[in-house]
């Protein structure tokens, strides 16, 4: 029983040199209740390195490879397996489509096939940004705006990421003489345990090419951040190889859209308008705020006290605000006290006060009208008394004349100012009744006692 137990064993495991481009084995008789690995080691790969070497098994139609083969060494590829007895192997060297036109292709590769009992094996998932077998490498990540030069060894996988936001960003490779692979894709790290495989998107950057390549990221549907994941393959399978990246922005110097154009055309102008507005708002404030109501109405000064022109008579008075003498082509202006000043001199004196700044006779429309009135009456009283005067010249000798008759000052006393008496003087009283006026003022009391005490006589006040 052992010793059969050992022989297929044996059977089972084998560790073989090939040298060639493609190999196909049937491996029957292993034991169904067992794990095994199969593990391929490259020691040459192909001369041009055009085609990547690919380690497959095949179980009951199914096609197993090692799904890191491509992201770390691919001259390093391990499948394991379990749960049958019966296995294809097959080891092929798979062109990349970017070489399909190259002829003459010489895909020899030299490598081990080692099969061994195993464990089963159970996959480690990794956590972003960790990868590989026990999850012991990580990708370094490259900053966007910056230029990051990278070593990377014959025959291996480079891996980098890098976060970008909405924007449109291109990837500049400067990879010099060396033949590179770059594959990018976007990355989702909350799904991801392990790397995706880089073989579909891979691009070949040229050998013999000094220009900077520049290459198109794929578009997320993320709006917010992408996460995108750069791999890089050295051709060389002797040298280690560096190439240089660059994230950058793309250039945005499209033209300025119509409809921002004309948003800020608007914009511009709503301000101004906002702006005149504002401002004329506060200029009628200000105007408000300073305009200062003369105390006696501009109204008044042009009606009753119009500016005339100076003429040569008045040319010695002075102004009495200004104290300076009237010249001719100058303006003035005569109050109904009748005193002069200059047109200016008077308005800034009545914008303080409304009042003559001489007598300090009030300005305002009724004070004038009084002033008038009491003008009229005073006049009409002259003019009787002229008529009286002449009437006694006639009649009296002059000694008996009026002429030294006080001239009536007329205030608003509460005393009677005037009386009439009516007097027939001539002998037969035969003439019409003579009127003689009194000053009724209480500087002349005999004239006032008079007037108060005479029977018939009648009073007037004015
Ligand atoms: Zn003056
Ligand atoms: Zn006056």
């Amino acid at each position: 029983m052992i010793f059969l137990l050992c022989i297929s064993a044996v059977l089972a495991s084998f560790n073989t040199q090939y040298v060639t481009d493609q190999l196909e084995i049937q491996q029957t008789n292993l034991n169904s209740s067992k794990s095994y690995l199969l593990s391929l080691i490259i020691t040459q790969l192909p001369q041009n390195n055009y085609c990547l070497p690919l380690l497959q098994v095949i179980i009951n139609n199914e096609t197993h490879n090692d799904s890191l083969a491509y992201s770390i060494k691919a001259n390093i590829q391990k499948v394991y397996f379990n749960s049958t007895d019966n296995i294809t192997i097959k080891v092929s060297c798979n062109m990349l489509e970017y070489f399909q036109n190259q002829k003459n292709i010489n895909k020899t590769m030299h490598f081990n096939l080692t099969m061994t009992e195993a464990k089963q094996h159970i996959s480690q998932p990794c956590q972003f940004p960790h990868y590989g077998q026990n999850c012991s490498l990580s990708i370094q990540q490259i900053q966007k705006e910056f230029s990051v030069t990278i070593l990377i060894l014959n025959n291996t996988w480079f891996y980098a990421y890098t976060i970008l936001d909405n924007d449109d960003y291109e990837i500049y490779v400067q990879n010099g003489e060396s033949l590179f692979g770059i594959s990018i894709i976007s990355f989702n790290k909350e799904n991801a345990t392990r790397l995706p495989s880089f073989l579909q998107n891979l691009i070949v950057l040229d050998s013999y090419n000094n220009d900077e390549n520049q290459i198109s990221l794929p578009k997320t549907e993320n709006s917010q951040e992408s996460i995108y994941i750069i791999g890089l393959y050295n051709f060389n399978s002797t040298q280690i190889q560096e190439i240089t990246i660059t994230i950058t922005a793309s250039d945005k110097n499209e033209d300025f859209p119509i409809w921002a154009t004309i948003l800020l055309i608007s914009i511009v102008i709503f301000g101004l308008l906002l702006f005149l507005i504002i401002l004329c708002h506060y200029k009628r404030q200000y105007k408000k705020l300073t305009q200062i109501k003369p105390a006696l109405d501009r109204k008044v000064l042009k009606k009753y006290m119009p500016p005339q022109k100076v003429d040569t008579k008045m040319s010695t008075d002075t102004c009495s605000v200004c104290l300076v003498q009237f010249e001719l082509k100058e303006k003035y202006c005569k109050t109904p006290c009748n005193h002069y000043f200059h047109e200016q001199c008077l308005l800034d004196w009545t914008t303080k006060q409304a009042n003559c700044p001489v007598c300090r006779q009030g300005l305002l429309e009724n004070e004038i009208n009084e002033l008038m009135e009491v003008k009229n009456i005073r006049n009409r009283q002259v003019e009787e008394l002229t008529i009286k005067e002449a009437i006694k010249q006639k009649d009296d000798p002059p000694s008996q004349t009026y002429r030294d008759l006080p001239f009536l000052q007329l205030s608003s006393s509460p005393f009677r100012s005037q009386c009439k008496i009516e007097l027939d003087c001539s002998p037969q009283a035969e003439h019409s009744p003579q009127i003689i006026q009194f000053d009724g003022s209480p500087q002349n009391l005999t004239n006032r006692n008079l007037c108060f005490q005479s029977d018939g006589i009648v009073e007037s006040q004015n």
